[in-house]
This record gives C-alpha cells, sequence and structure tokens, in this order.
C-alpha cells in the first residue's frame, strides 16, 4: 500500500476528508513523562491500545534523542521489527501527538521531525548552511506577548522553525 506522508499532521488539508480522523488537541497537560512506561501508562489512561509498534516507536525516541523524521523513525523500529511499516509508524505518532507527548517541527524544506515533548522547543535554522539552534520558549516571551495583546494571537513558537543565517555564515560572508 502507498503511502502518502501527511506534510503536517495538525494541518486538516492533508487529512482524506474525514475530519474524524484529524488529530485533535491533547485533553491534559503534559505531565512528567521521562519513560516509555510513563508514555505507555499514558497511553492506556486515554484509552489507547499499547502494541508493540508503538513500544518500538517510543523506544527510538527516547534511546535516539534529537529531531527524526518518521522514515528515519521506522528505520530504527525496523532494525527491532521488520514488518512495522512505515504507516503505522505515521498512525502511532499522530497518536501520541494527540496525547501530548510527541511533537513534530518543520525544521527547513525536509521532512517534519519528531521528538518527545518534555523539553519541547524552538528552532533556529540557518538557510545557508542548514545548522540548526535549540530555542528556548523564553526567546518567543517578547512576541509571545506582542501577539497577544496587540492580535489577541497565540503563537506556536514549537512547530515551524524561524529560518535566518548562523554566527559562522555571516562571517564567512564578511570574508
Ligand atoms: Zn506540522
Ligand atoms: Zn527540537
Ligand atoms: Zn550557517
Amino acid at each position: 500500500m502507498a503511502v502518502s506522508p501527511p506534510l503536517c499532521a495538525r494541518n486538516p488539508d492533508t487529512y482524506d476528508g474525514d475530519v474524524s480522523k484529524a488529530p485533535e488537541p491533547a485533553e491534559t497537560p503534559v505531565r512528567n513523562v521521562e519513560t516509555v512506561d510513563d508514555v505507555l501508562s499514558l497511553v492506556r489512561e486515554h484509552g489507547g491500545r499499547v502494541t508493540s509498534s508503538r513500544r518500538l516507536l517510543l523506544h527510538a525516541l527516547f534511546d535516539m534523542p534529537g529531531h527524526r523524521s518518521a522514515e528515519e523513525l521506522t528505520e530504527l523500529v525496523q532494525a527491532q521489527a521488520p514488518d512495522i511499516h512505515l504507516s503505522t509508524v505515521y498512525r502511532n505518532l499522530e497518536e501520541l501527538e494527540r496525547l501530548g507527548v510527541v511533537e513534530h517541527a518543520h525544521l527547513g524544506h525536509g521532512p517534519a521531525t519528531y521528538h518527545l515533548s518534555v523539553g519541547a522547543h524552538g528552532h533556529f535554522v540557518c538557510e545557508e548552511c542548514g545548522a540548526m539552534l535549540e530555542a528556548a520558549d523564553e526567546l518567543f516571551a517578547g512576541l509571545s506577548a506582542t501577539a497577544r495583546d496587540r492580535f489577541g494571537f497565540e503563537i506556536n513558537p514549537h512547530h515551524f522553525a524561524v529560518l535566518g543565517r548562523c554566527r559562522e555564515c555571516q562571517e564567512a560572508a564578511q570574508g
């Protein structure tokens, strides 16, 4: 079966018209979720099933922290269980996002990357060399306050990277 990965799991346009499939925001705020077992008990609490694919995916997320595309995560999972397909990994990632355990971010032109919501952050990405800096939420505090006051708009600094030029590339450009 061909898999058409959603460019953005939060964009209803990437769904096939069935709104019941669109992810909904997590019902409860993220609490301390530090181990695979913590996540699995959260999944159970929300009526989700603990499947072996889900367990392997969580191990991949915990063991190899960073910014991994669904394809990369699938490779990690398939090293343990070759019969688990990309489409299953996408379904699991969507459910884990609904539970507030996983977030995805668009860091540039490539595929979305996923990481655990624990320690979530924004990203600065250099448009020239692709370097990525993790940007703590406090960096967005001023923008968040201004956007709320002037537009009643609540920004989400995690979803898309802020693009620009890193220090090294600026220095190289200056010669
Ligand atoms: Zn997205
Ligand atoms: Zn990140
Ligand atoms: Zn750069």
